[in-house]
């Protein structure tokens, strides 16, 4: 059965559509296969690094695009920075020292800082006699070179003890020496040697640089500006991913500690990730501080303190240091144009609404407007025509009858034509009503009126003067004519019934207009004719100047 047209286009269209999507999932996985993106981490695998770790195995680089490869560093590796500005790294793993490389004028930018508070502390035997950085004095004690080491340089710094009057050990990453008492004060973290050394039964204290007012980012994600430059939708993507990675593992604890066991630090038991991951809980504060969050003004003062210590060189210039998100989609603006142009929509609708609804009145009223003119022009032309036009006969009124004998009189002074006046009167009209009633009458005056005016010509006006009395004007015939067709008239009504049986006949007084005259002596002349025709026997027709 044949795939209907619309039915094919909607298959066609889910074709296309799932080609879109395996594009979009297969795509970025093929981009990012073409430039990997490698992690330098400064320790070894260990819950120190969880939120990287979840972010590659929970698929979040592969979603954002990225082929992240996570490198574990360890006591004899090269300093990440310097892995990372060799271009043997893309992201490296650092901790506030990175800001005396920026310093130093080597590119290098911090992405986010995962720990706000530093974990390297002192770790001395809790039956050392040892209880602050004072007590150091004139003992064995381990630093990381710089800046590693920076938190307790300062916290030594700060509390006025010369290094001079400590004996400094090389750091042996063992705290088997402490043990061993082959040291005093071992430089570690407090995320992790404390449990390895819980687990020997050996009690300890920590000196912390935090009691004594140094508080240093540490664990910062750092780039290289070149690359920052190169790629920055994917360092954009990258931080972004990890710091996903991190909400994931700080969320889901056991599931990362299980994890990182099993794929990542086996040497390492389950029990010391977990004393790991509470620690660095507390470096992190992430129910305080916002994930990677970095405060230009901490750095200022991290940076300051490397210029105090002689280990960096003033002033602090940290332009481009801390890393800034590309500046989203200028929303507010969006936000602007579209409130803008929705007010203005709102403005023009409502302008528009109300234009239309004027025009829709206006129409209305044109539309009422020439109704009434039409209704004024009909009353008005019914007014005329009324004014012009006797009901009765449907001919002309006295009043029109005037002027147009009027104009015509004028026409025939200017142009020379002939002009005549037939008077006509019914006779014994009166007779007429009395014997057939007035409705009868009327008939008959109708009957009459049609009659005589279908035997005019178009020039011909015919009037109703009053009563049973007409008059016809009639130009540009001589009076010989106008005579004969007066007679022809007379003839005619006497003929026949007008209406029904009812016979009657008029009499006709004739006169010919002369230059000069006006309708009233015209009139006159006619008058005195009809008034002959009467006296003469009725049913007649009298010419003037009679003989
Ligand atoms: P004459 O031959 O002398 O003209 O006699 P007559 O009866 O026609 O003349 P008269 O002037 O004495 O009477 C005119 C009559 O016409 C009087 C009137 O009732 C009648 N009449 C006038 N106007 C109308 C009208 O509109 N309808 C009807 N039915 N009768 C009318
Ligand atoms: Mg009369
Ligand atoms: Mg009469």
């Amino acid at each position: 059965m044949p795939i209907p047209i619309s039915r094919r286009f909607s298959a066609t269209r889910c074709a296309l559509i799932a080609i879109f999507i395996a594009a979009q999932l297969l795509l970025p996985g093929l981009l990012a296969a073409a430039e990997p993106l490698r992690l330098q981490l400064r320790w070894l695998h260990q819950f120190q690094f969880a939120g990287y770790y979840m972010a590659l195995e929970k698929g979040y680089y592969r979603q954002a695009g990225l082929d992240v490869e996570i490198l574990q560093g360890g006591p004899h590796a090269a300093k990440p920075i310097d892995i990372l500005l060799a271009g043997q790294a893309d992201f490296a793993i650092a901790n506030s020292g990175l800001v005396i490389a920026r310093m130093q004028g080597k590119p290098v930018v911090a992405l986010a800082a995962i720990m706000q508070t530093s974990p390297i502390v002192w770790i001395v035997r809790a039956d050392s006699g040892i209880y602050s950085p004072h007590d150091l004095a004139g003992k064995r004690v381990m630093l990381m070179p710089p800046p590693e080491s920076t938190e307790l340089l300062i916290t030594l710094a700060r509390e006025g003890i010369d290094l001079n009057r400590l004996e400094v050990q090389q750091t042996s990453f063992n705290p088997q020496d402490l043990v061993d008492r082959h040291t005093d004060a071992y430089d570690g973290y407090s995320t992790n040697e404390p449990f390895w050394l819980k687990q020997q039964g050996v009690d300890y204290r920590l000196i912390n640089p935090r009691e004594y007012g140094v508080n240093y980012y540490n664990d910062v994600l750092a780039t290289r500006q070149a690359l920052l430059d190169k790629r920055p939708k994917d360092v954009e993507a990258f931080v972004q991913a990890s710091l996903a990675g991190w909400q994931y593992a700080l969320d889901n604890i056991e599931e990362s500690v299980q994890l990182i066991h099993r794929r990542y630090a086996p040497n390492k038991s389950l029990e010391h990730l977990r004393f790991e991951a509470e620690e660095l809980k507390k470096l992190i504060l992430p129910e305080l501080v916002q994930l990677g969050h970095m405060n230009p003004g901490r750095w200022e003062t991290i940076a300051r303190n490397y210029v105090e210590l002689g280990m960096a060189e003033g002033p602090a210039e940290l332009d481009g240091f801390i890393y800034s998100q590309p500046p989203a989609p200028d929303h507010s603006l969006l936000y602007k144009v579209l409130a803008g142009s929705l007010l203005s929509l709102l403005v023009l609708g409502s302008v528009a609404l109300r234009f239309a609804h004027l025009t829709r009145r206006l129409r209305q009223e044109i539309r009422l407007r020439r109704s009434a003119e039409s209704d004024l022009l009909n009353s008005n032309q019914q007014l005329e025509i009324m004014a012009n036009t006797d009901p009765l006969t449907g001919q002309l009124t006295r009043r029109k009858f005037e002027e147009v004998v009027d104009k015509e009189i004028k026409r025939a002074e200017r142009y020379g034509f002939p002009l005549s006046l037939v008077f006509m009167d019914i006779d014994h009209f009166k007779r007429v009503n009395d014997e057939h009633g007035h409705e009868i009458g009327d008939r008959v005056l109708s009957a009459v009126a049609s009659r005589v005016k279908t035997h005019l010509r178009e020039s011909d006006s015919l009037c109703r003067w009053g009563g049973e009395e007409f008059i016809v004007l009639m130009p540009h015939i001589d009076l010989d004519q106008v005579c004969a067709l007066a007679e022809k008239l007379r003839a005619m009504l006497a003929a026949t019934p007008v209406v029904e049986n009812i016979h009657i006949t008029a009499s006709f007084g004739v006169a010919q207009w002369q230059p000069g005259q006006d309708l009233g002596t015209l009139l006159q002349r006619a008058d005195k004719m009809l008034y002959r025709a009467k006296q003469l026997g009725r049913n007649r027709v009298e010419c003037y100047p009679a003989d």
